[in-house]
C-alpha cells in the first residue's frame, strides 16, 4: 500500500508485550514501567488476526519485538502460528538475545526467518549497569546459539552510547572477520530512559575509530534487510557495518513501516505520539474490511518526516521504546 508521500508500506513491526528482563538505561527506568495489564495485551489469536488482515494489504515483512518478545508465554507457537498464514515473506524478531540459548532450535523450527541482537558493548561490567539486570554471557550465547541454529543474516544493534569503547569495536571487528553479520551502530533516540545518560561517540568518530584499528577503509556494502541502515565492510570481511542515523541523517523519505503497538496501537511514526486504535474495534466485533480501514488510515496519516528533523530541542515523546515496540 502506497502512502501519501509516494512510499510503499509493507513493514510491520509488531511488539507482542510491554515487559523486559533487561533496563536498558536508554530505553526503561531502573525501576521499570507501568506494565500493560494482561486484558490491555492483544491475545495472540487478535494478533494474528491483525497480521493476516493487514497482510492482505500488503504487509510482507514483519519482525516481532518488545519490550522482549521472549519473555512471553507461548511465543514459539505464535511465530510457527504467523509463519501458518503463508503471506509472510520475512518474519523475524529482535531481542536482547538472553533468552535465545534457550528458545533459538525451536524458533528455527517454528519458521522464524532471522533474529536482530542487541549487544552494546562486550565488557562485562558496563552491559550489567547498561541493562541494569542482563548478564553479558547470556547475550552473548544467545549470539551463538542464533548462528547455530541458522537464524541468518544474524544483525547485531548496538546503541552508541557513552559506554563504547575501543575493546568493543575490537569485538565488533573481529565478528564481522569470522561470521557473515551486520553490526549496526544506531543512534540513541530520546524516547524514554534517562535523560542525564552520557551520550556516546558519533557516527563519524565510530567509522574513524573501525579505519583507525588498521584493516583498511570501509567500503560501501549492502546487507538484506528492510531498514533505513547504510552499510560499510573493511577489506576481505564476511560481514558488514551498519549505520542508522535517526537524527544526524534521517531516512524518513524511505520509510515502509508501521508499528502495531502490545495494546493495541497502530502508529504511523515511531517518533511521533499518534496512534490509531484497533484494539477497541477489534474487541467490537469489526469485520476483516473495517479492519483494513484502520490499517489504510494509519498508512495515510504516516508523516513525510519526523518532528526531530523540524525542530532543534527535543519534544517530549509519551511512550518509551519498549512500550512502542522498536
Ligand atoms: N528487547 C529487545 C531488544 O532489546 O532488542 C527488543 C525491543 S528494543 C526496544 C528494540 C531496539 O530498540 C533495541 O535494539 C534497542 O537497543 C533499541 N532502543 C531502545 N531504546 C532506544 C533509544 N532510546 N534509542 C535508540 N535505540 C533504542
Ligand atoms: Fe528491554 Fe530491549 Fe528496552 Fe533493553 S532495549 S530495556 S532489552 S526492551
Amino acid at each position: 500500500m502506497r502512502d501519501g508521500h509516494d512510499r510503499t508500506i509493507h513493514y510491520l513491526r509488531v511488539s507482542v508485550t510491554d515487559r523486559c528482563n533487561f533496563r536498558c538505561a536508554y530505553c526503561m527506568p531502573p525501576r521499570g514501567v507501568k506494565w500493560l495489564t494482561h486484558d490491555e495485551i492483544l491475545t495472540y489469536e487478535e494478533l494474528l488476526r491483525l497480521i493476516a488482515v493487514f497482510s492482505r494489504e500488503g504487509i510482507r515483512n514483519v519482525r516481532l519485538t518488545g519490550g522482549e518478545p521472549l519473555v512471553r508465554k507461548g511465543f514459539v507457537d505464535f511465530v510457527a502460528a504467523v509463519k501458518r498464514l503463508g503471506t509472510i515473506e520475512d518474519l523475524s524478531l529482535t531481542t536482547n538475545g538472553s533468552l535465545l540459548p534457550k528458545f533459538a532450535p525451536a524458533l528455527k523450527a517454528a519458521g522464524l526467518d532471522r533474529v536482530n541482537i542487541s549487544l552494546d558493548t562486550v565488557d562485562a561490567a558496563k552491559f550489567a549497569k547498561m541493562t541494569y539486570c542482563g548478564r553479558l554471557e547470556d547475550t552473548l550465547r544467545g549470539v551463538k546459539s542464533a548462528l547455530a541454529a541458522g537464524l541468518t543474516p544474524l544483525k547485531l544493534n548496538v546503541v552508541l552510547t557513552a559506554a563504547l569503547t575501543a575493546a568493543d569495536l575490537a569485538f565488533f571487528i573481529d565478528q564481522v572477520y569470522c561470521y557473515p553479520i551486520a553490526v549496526r551502530f544506531i543512534e540513541r533516540m530520546p524516547l524514554g530512559g534517562s535523560a542525564s545518560f552520557e551520550a556516546g561517540p558519533d557516527i563519524a568518530a565510530v567509522k574513524r575509530l573501525l579505519e583507525a584499528a588498521g584493516h583498511g577503509r570501509l567500503e560501501p556494502a549492502t546487507a538484506k534487510g528492510n531498514g533505513p541502515a547504510r552499510y560499510w565492510r573493511l577489506p576481505k570481511s564476511q560481514g558488514t557495518f551498519g549505520f542508522i542515523t535517526p537524527i544526524s541523517e534521517h531516512f524518513c523519505n524511505a520509510c515502509n513501516r508501521l508499528r502495531l503497538t502490545a495494546d493495541g496501537r497502530l502508529r504511523p511514526c515511531l517518533l511521533s505520539d499518534l496512534e490509531i486504535d484497533v484494539r477497541t474495534p477489534l474487541r467490537a466485533g469489526a469485520s476483516d474490511d473495517e479492519l483494513a480501514a484502520l490499517f489504510a488510515a494509519a498508512v495515510r496519516a504516516k508523516p513525510d518526516g519526523h518532528s526531530l528533523c523540524r525542530t532543534s530541542g527535543y519534544p517530549g515523546f509519551g511512550r518509551r521504546m519498549s512500550q512502542i515496540g522498536g
